[in-house]
This record gives C-alpha cells, structure tokens and sequence, in this order.
C-alpha cells in the first residue's frame, strides 16, 4: 500500500468527488469478498440474469442489457462496430470530451460523420439536429451523450427525441454513462434504440462493467463489420441463454447484484429526485461561495461544473483539496483545464458526505485567497437538503 503521509491529513479518509468513479458502498464492496464464483456455473448464470433484469428499469426498457466486462468506452466502441456499416452516414452530436469520443469512433470505424458542434457548457441545439437529419436522408445513426461529464451539461434526450423521431427511422444512440441514476431515461417509450452505461457512474461499483441495451429494430441490423471480443449477436445469444462469451469480471458482478438490491425497495422516481434535490442544493452552494455554475439552463444532475477565478486557480484548489482533505474533485479538461472545478453527486453520494465536500471546498478556497463567509454555503446546502 502507498503510504502518502502528510500531518495534516491525519485521520482524514480519501474520497471521491469524481463523475467517475463514484464512492462504492461498503456493502457492494464485501458482497464481492464472499467467495470464488467460476464463470461457467448455475451460480453465475442466476446472477447474471439477475443484473440483467435488475438494470432493465434505470434504462426504462423491456429489453434486457447486455453486461460487459469492460469499462463504458468498451460498451461505445461496441455499439460503434455492431450496429453501422463501413461508409454509413452517422450525425454526431460533439459538445465536449464525450461527443468527441463518438466522433473519434465513429472516424476510426471508417463512418461518414456529420458532426454537429454545441459549445463547451451548451446543449445541444435540437433543430440543427432536426434540420441535418432533414437535409442528409443517408444519415442512419444519431450518437449524443445524455449528459456530457466533461462540462456538466444534459442534453434534453426526451425532447430530442420527440422532435426527430417521426421522420427519422435511423438508430438513435445514446451515451447514458453518467446519467443512469441522475436522469430519467425511458430507452421504450421516448424511442431509442441503444443506451450504452457504466458500471463506476450512478451504481456505484468499481470500474470494469458496461451495459448496453438495444432495441429489436437495432438488433436487425446486422452490421457485417469483422469483430471478435464485441460481437454483440453472439454475445446476446450467449447472455440469453444464461452464459457469456468470456470470463466475467465475476466480483463486480456481485457487487452489481447488491447493489441493484439495496435499490430494489425504491422507485426510479425516487431515485431520479434524490439526484435532482442533491444537484439543486449544490447549485445554491456554490452559488453561496460566490461562484457561478459553469452550465446555466440545461444542467447535468449527475455533477456540477463551477468556474473559479483565475487569481484564485482551479488548479491550486484541487491540489490543495488533495493534500489537505485526501479529496479528489475533478478539474477541466483540455480548454477548460485550469479555469473549472466539477464536483460529482452521483450514486452512493450520501447528502451528508456532500456537505463535507462543499464545506472542504469553502475552506480549499480561502487557502487559495477566495473571499467568503465560512459556513455560509454549508448553511445554504443544508437548509436544501
Ligand atoms: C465516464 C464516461 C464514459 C466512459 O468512460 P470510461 O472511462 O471508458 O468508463 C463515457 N461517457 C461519459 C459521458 C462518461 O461520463
């Protein structure tokens, strides 16, 4: 184990406030100690259809997702390789670090892409979407993330999808890695047709699985790329009858079932709103520190971007909230490095924990001469929650 030993962490324990991984339940971390499972067993083919069954409803499908052993870039790929064709014509939608891995995929796999831009901080604008499907017929697939972690933006899926979906017959795709949990997704009734997730987001488990659910129209397209490790048809037909096509990360799996369990008793409703509720008293606090939330109108639930001044530096902040607190908060990312903070409230992220960050961020901040009241936005935050 590597020891970091500082004297004024003393006592202190590490955490995460990272889109990604999120913290993981003590009990989903234990479950995983229980005892060796082999991956051509009845006990693994229970399991396996149990967190198949157990996830159908965060997507909001009748379908049953796939489970990978990868993390959620595997289960993108994937989707890329198994349901286009070489030449296809693809719309992607690009407004950060995650639209432009769509966009690198859908170039590697050779697929003609149009990609409509959206600024780092926006949504997607939803007619520039409506008006190229319009004028490009040849266009067969659309990929967009739900929310974009990079800059804490929600694309509004629902509407996207209501605006688009009586003209275009094509695939619509979506990368819900960080938005299970956070946002409502109904994969059925808002006509998607593949949802693609992670296993590090909103359950809370360790990296290493993907999920990917697709409809029964895509499941018809039969892409007639060569692939090996992620041939979805083989893999389908593998899960369906209780198998995989390779060895499992059998833990995680495990930790999966626990936690699909401990979720089991509430609603979606529920856990959808508790996210909104967190996302909203995160907003008032940063809000209260006398910061701006970088995402105006169309914000993520799943995390919040703020801007910090550049006489104070985003930079300064997070290595002081590393060396002093043991706590990871995320920064920018290529041209937002140095000028953002994002702070995750995704999965097991207990509302109590979370006012521990925002009172570390106060106090991270005035080390790095932020003038504020000191308790001000912890007040804030509390009286929210
Ligand atoms: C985390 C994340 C991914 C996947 O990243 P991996 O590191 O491969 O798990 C993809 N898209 C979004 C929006 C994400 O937040």
């Amino acid at each position: 184990m590597v020891r970091v030993i500082m004297n004024n962490t003393l006592f202190m324990r590490p955490r995460l406030f990272t889109p990604g991984p999120t913290p993981t339940p003590v009990f989903a971390k234990t479950t995983s100690l229980s005892g060796d499972l082999y991956h051509r067993s009845a006990d693994f083919t229970e399991l396996l259809g149990r967190c198949r069954k157990g996830l159908s409803r965060y997507f909001g499908t009748k379908q049953e997702p796939l489970i990978l052993t990868s993390s959620g870039s595997g289960a993108m790929e994937s989707a890329m390789v198994n349901f286009t064709n070489e030449g296809d014509e693809v719309l992607v939608v690009n407004a950060g670090k995650f639209g432009d891995r769509w966009q690198k995929l859908s170039d590697t796999y050779n697929c003609k892409t149009h990609v409509i831009e959206a600024a780092w901080g926006k949504a997607v604008d939803i007619d520039a979407v409506k008006s190229s499907l319009d004028a490009n017929s040849q266009i067969k697939a659309v990929f967009i993330q739900a929310t974009e972690s990079s800059t804490g933006v929600y694309h509004p899926i629902e509407a996207l999808c209501k605006a688009i979906r009586p003209s275009f017959k094509g695939l619509i795709v979506v990368d819900a890695i960080s938005a299970l949990l956070a946002h409502e997704m109904q994969m059925d009734a808002w006509g998607i047709d593949i949802i693609v997730g992670g296993s590090q987001k909103g359950f809370g488990v360790a990296p290493g699985l993907s999920f990917i659910a697709a409809s029964e129209k895509a499941w018809g397209i039969e892409s007639k790329r060569s692939r090996f490790y992620f041939d979805l048809v083989k893999e389908k037909k593998n899960q369906d009858s209780g198998k995989t096509s390779w060895t499992q990360a059998t833990t995680l799996y495990q930790s999966l079932d626990a936690v699909l369990d401990y979720l089991s008793p509430y609603s979606v409703d529920d856990i959808w709103g508790r996210h909104k509720q967190l996302c909203l008293a995160t907003r008032e606090a940063i809000l209260a520190m006398g910061l701006e939330p970088f995402v105006k109108d169309d914000f993520a639930y799943s995390l919040t971007s703020f801007t910090v001044p550049e006489s104070v530096g985003a930079q300064k902040v997070l290595k002081y909230l590393r060396e002093n607190y043991c706590a990871t908060y995320a920064g920018g990312q290529d041209q937002l490095k140095g000028k953002i903070m994002r702070i995750a409230h995704l999965g097991f992220m207990d509302p109590f924990e979370l006012l521990g960050g925002i009172a570390m961020l106060e106090k991270a901040l005035v080390a790095n001469g932020h003038k504020l009241d000191l308790g001000q936005a912890t007040a804030t935050f509390l009286k929210n929650i």
